[in-house]
């Protein structure tokens, strides 16, 4: 596994403060703000702060901490949005996108949360 981070990708660029985001969380590890394109009445981008291209790479690189802190966000923004099922939420889909056939747009990892209203079947063909 080989990957070359580029460091002008956009989601670079908001964690450096160079152009804004609309923030929801933030952590020692990871940040999460809406989606400019929103696609459900609820959708956050979740994003370790870290150099990671996708999740394989974070996955494989990232450390321990940097693991359990994007984890843990990604919980705290679906209760935050007050999706959980458990909790009486109507439930939520993360996607993260990565590589060419998922159509990966930016190339930081970033998990996308989802919800909000009946989101459909994850694929709608094989
Ligand atoms: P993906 O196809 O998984 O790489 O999705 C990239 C996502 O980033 C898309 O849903 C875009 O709408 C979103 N996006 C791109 N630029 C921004 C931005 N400046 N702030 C928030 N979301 C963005």
């Amino acid at each position: 596994m080989s990957y070359t981070y580029d460091d002008q990708n956009i989601f670079a660029k908001i964690l450096r403060g160079e152009i804004p985001c609309s923030q929801v969380l933030e952590t020692e590890h990871s940040l999460a703000f809406n989606d400019i394109s929103e696609q459900a009445p609820h959708h956050v981008l979740v994003i370790p702060k870290g150099p990671y291209v996708c999740y394989d790479h974070f996955a494989t690189a990232a450390t321990d901490a940097e693991v359990v802190d994007f984890t843990r966000a990604i919980g705290a923004v679906c209760k935050a949005l007050g999706v959980e099922p458990g909790a009486g939420g109507s439930g939520y889909r993360l996607i993260a996108n990565s590589g060419a056939h998922a159509v990966q747009e930016v190339p930081h990892l970033h998990v996308h949360i989802l919800g909000g209203r009946p989101l459909g079947r994850m694929l709608k063909q094989v």
